[in-house]
């Protein structure tokens, strides 16, 4: 502590480390960014442009007692080390996620920090995203009634990077990287057990790791959603799309881009056919407007600097960490059915 703020360092001054420095510079009463340790030099030296201390070792930065919470924002396969380590030194840990390599390691992690008494949390940031609290508002509302679709994905068509995201032993592919997110987000809207899990893996750019996924997940009411995350693909799916028995809801993008179309007249069923050169629909033919209609998503408010300040209400005891270590198990034994079910090919049972 230094004039009653947290005082925290960076174990790993990558692109994610830089982004938690910057988050935390741009203003969170109350926090600050003392020092970094990472083993490239050309990252130290970037830290000391940045007025931080550059620590020599990890050692260093865990014995210096003015750091109270050590940032783990190394590659996944370093997180247990890391975090063991800054837990036995006595520091709260933020670890970036995916927190582990496999719920083994997360246990370990987990027990350490219960034998420290010390708080251990991961960076699953994306709970603040607001294209995700907007679809949870428009589940949680029931605003299109009874869901009984989500459909949530992740395009891009840029392969798997080129670094350690494309090696297994580091902890690459897309199921750790995005998977993660979007599978914590899933787990967070819809509160109920899971019946199944089926998933399946790209291997279109790396046939190391997985490049993409779909996962389709079947829940105890008999609720599906399937989670996709792509990296060969040059034209994007909606980030999000859901199912009511009063309406349908789309997110098309990173922007908020999208919509709510709601019924409001179930009695005009009258449908004008579509005719194509070949054939004739009434089944599929385009609702008039005078039955449905077109609104704007709802508004969300979200500010990710909540993470921290959750973290450190939670290290002054006046609040209850929101990132929950049976939540992060939940989503590691998640990860681990879908990684079964791809290499049975089968539907994995699970909670
Ligand atoms: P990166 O490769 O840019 O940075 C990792 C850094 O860790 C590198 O500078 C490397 O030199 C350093 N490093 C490696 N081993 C080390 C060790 N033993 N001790 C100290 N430093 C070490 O990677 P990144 O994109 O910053 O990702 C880092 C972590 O952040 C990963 O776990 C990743 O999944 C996560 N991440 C999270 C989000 C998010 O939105 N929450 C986004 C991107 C990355």
């Amino acid at each position: 502590m230094r004039d009653n703020k947290y005082c925290l360092a960076i174990v790993g001054f990558g692109g994610m480390g830089n982004w938690h420095r910057e988050l935390i510079e741009s203003g969170i009463d109350g926090l600050f960014v003392k020092g970094v340790f990472d083993l490239k030099q050309e990252r130290l030296d970037y830290a000391k442009e940045n007025n931080l201390v550059a620590y020599a070792s990890r050692e260093e930065l865990l014995a210096d007692e003015e750091v109270d919470i050590v940032l783990c924002a190394t590659p996944n396969d370093v997180h247990k080390e890391v975090t063991i380590a800054a837990l036995k030194a006595g520091k709260n840990v933020v670890c970036e996620k995916p927190v582990a390599m496999n719920s083994a390691e997360l246990q370990e992690m987990i027990n350490t920090a219960n034998e420290c008494k010390k708080l251990f949390v991961v960076h699953q940031n994306r709970r603040w995203d607001q294209d995700f609290l907007t679809m949870k508002k428009i589940f949680d509302e029931k605003l299109l009634g009874e869901v009984h679709c989500i459909e949530s994905r992740v395009h891009g068509s840029r392969g798997i990077p080129g670094d350690w995201r494309g090696e297994v032993e580091h902890g690459g592919g897309m199921i750790l990287d995005w998977g993660v997110h979007i599978i914590d987000q899933l787990l967070q809207m819809v509160k109920e057990n899971i019946k199944s899990i089926y998933c399946t893996l790209d291997h279109v750019t790396n046939e190391l790791v997985d490049d993409g996924f779909k996962i389709m997940v079947t829940f105890e009411s008999g609720l599906r959603a399937l989670l996709e995350v792509g990296t060969s693909n040059f034209i994007e799916l909606p980030r999000w799309y859901m199912l009511g028995t009063n309406g349908s809801a789309t997110i098309e993008d990173w922007y908020m881009h999208g919509k709510m179309v709601r019924i409001t007249d179930w009695d005009k069923n009258d449908a004008v056919p579509v005719k194509t050169a070949a054939g004739l629909t009434k089944t599929m033919a385009p609702r008039t407007d005078e039955t449905i209609k077109t609104e704007d998503l709802p508004h969300v408010d979200t500010d990710i600097k909540d993470f921290y300040r959750n973290v450190m209400a939670t290290i002054s005891g006046k609040a209850d960490i929101l990132i929950k270590h049976d939540e992060l198990m939940r989503v590691m034994k998640f990860m681990e059915a879908a990684f079964e079910s791809a290499r049975t090919n089968t539907v994995v049972p699970f909670d």
